[in-house]
């Protein structure tokens, strides 16, 4: 059995095909059904398990996406929960800061603080749970796009021209170390080049030289320059 073959029988593999055959990017897909899968599990199973809790509190809380994201999901009971865990926390901070010194030299912008770093309340959200479940299913399906791009067991589903946003090619080369599969390249550059043309026509309808020239697809290029090169809209 070759490579090819051992991959397709993989759960990532067959969720990436999945994606690759509908609209968009399929990275993006796939990590925004991670994360809404991961908020699922969380809420209706999970509030009370003490080391959820735990990391919950480390991380006071989402980050905003995800907290928006799952107060949509009106879990009420769930979210209390969690919450409660972490505004304990938070008073907990709060009560030993006050035993604190000021100290002498202050940093005094926001600006120049890097990261938290210094920052005696930890910026709730930091160090989110959902992000680091995005994270880790992303960079899976990463490496089972690429694995599939250079062993040709996805050429038939690598077509459209959003099919991988420019945002997720990046990280792909990010993880194989500034490579990319030809396969993957090809069909960026194709992707770009027919955008370009349409943005370009896009400008040119502004010219009153070329102003009653009729409208094509290059109608809704701006949207599409947006999407190719970042893909779906974080929720
Ligand atoms: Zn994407
Ligand atoms: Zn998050």
């Amino acid at each position: 059995m070759g490579r090819a073959e051992n991959n397709k029988k993989s759960l990532p593999h067959f969720k990436l095909e999945e994606a690759l055959r509908q609209q968009g990017c399929a990275l993006c897909r796939l990590v925004e059904n991670t994360a809404q899968d991961y908020l699922e599990g969380l809420m209706y199973e999970l509030v009370n398990d003490p080391a959820v809790q735990e990391e919950f509190k480390s991380s006071l809380g989402f980050c905003d996406r995800h907290a928006y994201q799952a107060l949509k999901m009106r879990e009420g009971l769930g979210m209390a929960i969690l919450y409660g865990v972490a505004v304990r926390e938070m008073e907990k901070l709060l009560s030993g800061l006050a035993d604190n010194p000021k100290p002498q030299n202050p940093i005094t912008s926001v600006l120049s603080r890097s990261s938290g770093e210094g920052a005696t309340i930890p910026e709730p959200g930091e160090g989110c749970m959902v992000c680091a479940a995005e994270d880790k299913a992303e960079e899976r399906y990463l490496k089972v796009l690429l694995e599939g791009a250079e062993d040709g067991s996805l050429d038939s589903l690598l077509h459209g021209p959003e099919s991988v946003c420019v945002r997720h090619l990046s990280r792909a080369s990010a993880l194989s170390g500034g490579w990319l599969p030809p396969r993957l390249t090809e069909i960026a550059t194709h992707a770009l080049r027919d955008l370009g043309s349409d943005l370009e026509k896009y400008v040119r309808h502004n010219d009153y030289r070329f102003s009653e020239e009729p409208w094509g697809k290059e109608r809704d290029s701006p949207k599409r320059a947006v999407k190719l090169l970042l893909g779906r809209r974080r929720r």
